[in-house]
């Protein structure tokens, strides 16, 4: 049996655990240079806030209708997440992390009464870390995402599913019938993959509910849709099509890029930007354990700006050597920087990507056929390449003692002189203090 879990409202209900006044209250969260809304609080999505609406569009809500917005504070969110996905793997074998709010866990060899489990799972991550959450079980990831979305609009919408659905659902325990007037209840679009595009054309071919879809014909939906389609099917039908996969592949690119808070003009402040981009691209590249062997760096003008002159660097800089080094990482694309850099543009937004990525470990020793590399140019030294690997094992583990950038290359802070905030920095009018990662914005409480 598979257990989808997932926080609900995620972003909202992490920004709710610290600020209390938030609770019951309509809350959203702003995506970076406070532009959109990108999550909603049941009671924003109430009062009609559509997902990714721009802001400015519901602005007056705040004054009409006590609407309260807060900018997107990911450091927060990111170790909320972890903290609930150790909570959540303390219960089953087998998990996978699926996104920020979602894992799959694998309860296979489970005994007991796993409803029973789940609801002692969600009181545990309420109790240890504040977070609301919804649990689907079912015997294939489709019927656990179906269940999940059943006890979750079960809770939200009283009416909508039998009540006692509500907060964990477990489809493989209900009786056919039962489960027949759930799948007639449903539209096809709510269904896991399912998207806006095919189910209009689903709706077409007279298939409304999940019922008329898991009653139709798989040969049919495969040559009419696509095999993708045809094993959503069977996934209904309890014919597992999808693997837990608990040991995802680290990615094959690592991207960092930003749109800035204002203009940037100077060279400095493009270097500073891509020196931190690099830097957090690099961090990225050590967790998941690997090595790159080019950058693709980038930084341009806005096209919204029309009246601006428009200019757009992009350069992808192979690395004589794969590596994992900050110092390296940065300094090629900060020399990328000094080679393409235009004076007289408003730059807008930067990025750094790093590629062909490969596993740190298998990098074979070699000869030493570039020892005599000059100065200043993109290498890595392989008579040191242990001791790189200590230093950089070093900086993250200070990182993440002292707080992020404790140990940081100069040129991440050259114009903003040390200062945290940064020249470049994203517009985030209204962040919350990250509670959880930062010892000089942890709360305070006065007894
Ligand atoms: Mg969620």
């Amino acid at each position: 049996m598979l257990a989808l879990v997932d926080a609900n409202n995620m972003y909202v209900s992490c920004e709710r655990v610290f600020s209390p006044r938030l609770r019951g209250r309509p809350v959203v969260v702003l995506s970076s240079n406070d532009g959109a809304c990108i999550a909603r609080s049941n009671e924003a999505k109430a009062l009609g806030v559509k997902m990714a609406q721009p802001w400015f569009q519901v602005r007056h809500l705040e004054k009409t209708q006590g609407l309260i917005a807060v900018s997107a504070n990911f450091e927060l969110y990111g170790d909320m997440s972890s903290r609930m996905m150790a909570i959540e793997a303390r219960y089953a074998p087998r998990q996978e992390i699926y996104s920020i709010d979602e894992s799959f866990l694998d309860f296979d060899g489970v005994r007991g009464d796993l409803v029973a489990l789940c609801r002692d799972m969600r009181a545990a991550i309420w109790r240890e870390v504040g977070l609301p959450t919804c649990v689907g079980l079912g015997p294939t990831k489709t019927l656990a995402k179906f269940a999940n979305h059943v006890a979750k609009e079960a809770e939200r919408k009283p009416g909508s599913y039998p009540r006692h659905l509500a907060q964990v659902c477990n489809v493989g325990a209900i009786d056919r019938p039962a489960l027949e007037e759930l799948f007639a209840a449903t539209e096809v679009g709510d269904i896991w993959g399912i998207g806006r595009r095919i189910s209009a054309k689903l709706n077409e071919s007279g298939i409304r509910t999940v019922r008329e879809l898991a009653h139709s014909d798989a040969a049919m939906l495969r040559k009419q849709f696509s095999v993708v389609l045809e094993k959503t099917l069977l996934e209904l039908r309890g014919v597992s099509c999808m693997a837990l996969d608990d040991q995802p592949e680290g990615r094959q690119q690592i991207l960092v890029s930003r749109s800035f808070g204002k203009a940037v003009t100077s060279i400095d402040g493009i270097v500073e930007a891509v020196s931190e981009f690099a830097a957090r691209a690099a961090e990225k590249l050590r967790q998941q354990g690997s090595m790159a062997s080019a950058v693709n760096v980038f930084f341009t003008t806005s096209p919204f700006r029309k009246n601006d002159r428009q200019h757009e660097a992009n350069v992808t800089i192979p690395l004589v050597r794969p590596t994992a080094d900050t110092r390296h990482l940065v300094g090629a694309a900060a020399g990328a920087v000094h080679r393409l850099f235009r004076p007289g543009f408003s730059y807008a937004k930067a990025g750094v990507m790093l590629m062909d990525l490969q596993a740190a470990g298998v990098q074979q020793a070699e000869l030493d056929l570039v020892g005599d590399v000059e100065p200043g140019s993109v290498d890595t030294v392989p008579a040191k390449s242990s001791n790189q690997a200590k230093l950089m094992a070093a900086m993250d583990t200070l990182n993440r003692r002292f707080g992020r950038d404790a140990v940081r290359i100069a040129s991440q802070t050259a114009v903003s002189n040390g200062a945290e905030t940064r020249s470049w920095s994203v517009r985030q009018e209204r962040r919350t203090p990250r509670y959880t990662t930062r010892w000089a914005e942890m709360p305070w409480v006065k007894c």
